[in-house]
């Protein structure tokens, strides 16, 4: 028989009851340190007091109110966007997946209007992910999200993630290529991150035959490395880019970002959506935002980041028989794990224990706290996953 609720999620059997800063508490009492974040969502821990307090003056007044209307805090919001980014204009929607969709149409729109209506393919990468609509999931094109789900949709192909050779040969030579799309470092993927030369040269690339280039910075933009957007690393600035979760600190919502050139096709009538913006989303985007352009906030991030990555590059030298890599950028980390060792492995012993972590690709567990993290709980997640290593090794010597 299948369960009232459709089971596309392996689930474990732990229900949170509240959270607080860096805390869960579960329906059974026990505590957890939370480098889940809701994957890389609740940027701001859990129960921050200024988001409490946007939520609930905006409930008090008023929830949702058509696209059709004037919104007075998206407006303000869209402008804020605006003013701390490469972006001209905005898009709210209310998830990743909407965001990169929106993206895509908008390659197709802008080679449509810009009178080369042929170039309608996006060059994508290996081990993308971009979500799980019907365009996302081909334009990751991974085996594991496509499966039964054809006929494939047409437009896009892919390259080795990061490899300019590859993704100069797809384009070269195929005058159907209206853009590139990927992640300046891919989440689901493994924390792969791209050199910041290789997003300077995807620009040269693109500007030489006419392409938009975007970017999905739903999962490493927000703060999360230490950057308002990952691509701050580099020189370049993309045509267009998606972002959400860390947007919203759990409120579900997401924006299309992109200049005033690669939006000039999106005129009334072009999309839309029901939620997009509305005054509770905006409230609550908004009071995120004032938080992570404090004055400090970033620097934190970059702090306690270098401090995970100095200690998780100690575990890789003390128990390379476990650990054979560290990963990621800020508070967007992962440890790669030996391959004799399977991801869950680490991430039920350390949660049996109390920290939360995520599997990630390529044997690669991913930690994303949240950014408001202090060094006391950076050395606490450490212990855990030292003692995890103390764990695997032995079991290593068992087995052998
Ligand atoms: C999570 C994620 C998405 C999809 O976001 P949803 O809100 O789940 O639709 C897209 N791209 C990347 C890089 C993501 O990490």
């Amino acid at each position: 028989m299948i369960p009232a609720i459709m089971p596309t999620y392996q689930r474990t059997d732990i229900a949170f009851e509240r959270g607080e800063g860096p805390y869960l508490y579960s329906t059974d009492g026990r505590r957890f340190l939370d480098f889940a974040s809701g994957i890389a969502v609740t940027s701001l821990g859990h129960s921050h007091p200024a988001l409490i307090k946007a939520l609930n003056e905006q409930a008090n007044k008023l929830w949702h109110c058509s696209n059709i209307f004037t919104i007075p805090g998206q407006q303000a919001m869209a402008e804020r966007l605006v003013r701390d980014t490469f972006a001209d204009t905005v898009f709210f929607g209310n998830s990743g997946s909407e965001a990169v969709e929106l993206g895509i149409k908008m390659i197709r729109k802008y080679q449509h209007v810009s009178g080369s209506p042929e170039k309608t393919t996006i060059v994508c990468m290996n081990g993308a992910f971009h979500g799980r609509t019907i365009a996302t999931i081909f334009a990751a094109g991974q085996k594991k999200l496509i499966d039964g789900f054809g006929p494939a949709l047409p437009g896009f192909k892919h390259v080795s993630y990061a490899n300019m050779n590859e993704l100069r040969d797809a384009v070269v030579g195929d005058s159907t290529v209206g853009g590139i799309l990927f992640e300046p470092i891919q989440g689901e993927g493994g924390y792969r991150s791209a050199p910041p030369e290789f997003l300077d040269d995807v620009r040269k690339l693109a500007d030489e035959y006419g392409l938009l280039v975007m970017l999905d910075e739903v999962q490493c933009g927000n703060g999360r490395t230490g950057k308002l957007f990952a691509h701050e690393f580099s020189n370049m600035t993309p045509d267009i880019m998606a972002t959400a979760k860390g947007m919203g600190g759990g409120f579900p919502v997401g924006a299309c970002l992109a200049t005033a050139e690669a939006s000039k096709g999106m005129v009334a009538g072009t999309h839309g959506s029901t939620y997009g913006g509305n005054p509770l989303a905006m409230a609550v985007a908004s009071a995120v935002w004032d938080e992570l352009t404090k004055l400090g906030f970033l620097e934190n991030v970059r702090f306690q980041g270098q401090a995970f990555h100095e200690g998780l590059e100690r575990l890789v030298k003390a128990y390379p028989e476990v650990y054979v890599e560290s990963r990621g950028v800020g508070l967007m980390a992962g440890i790669r794990l030996a391959d004799h060792l399977e991801t869950r492995q680490v991430v039920d012993f350390v949660r049996e224990r109390g920290l939360l972590t995520v599997a990630a690709g390529e044997n690669v567990v991913r930690m994303v706290p949240p950014l408001i993290i202090t060094r006391a709980e950076v050395d606490e997640a450490l212990i855990f996953l030292q003692d995890a290593a103390e764990e695997m090794k032995s079991k290593g010597r068992n087995s052998a």
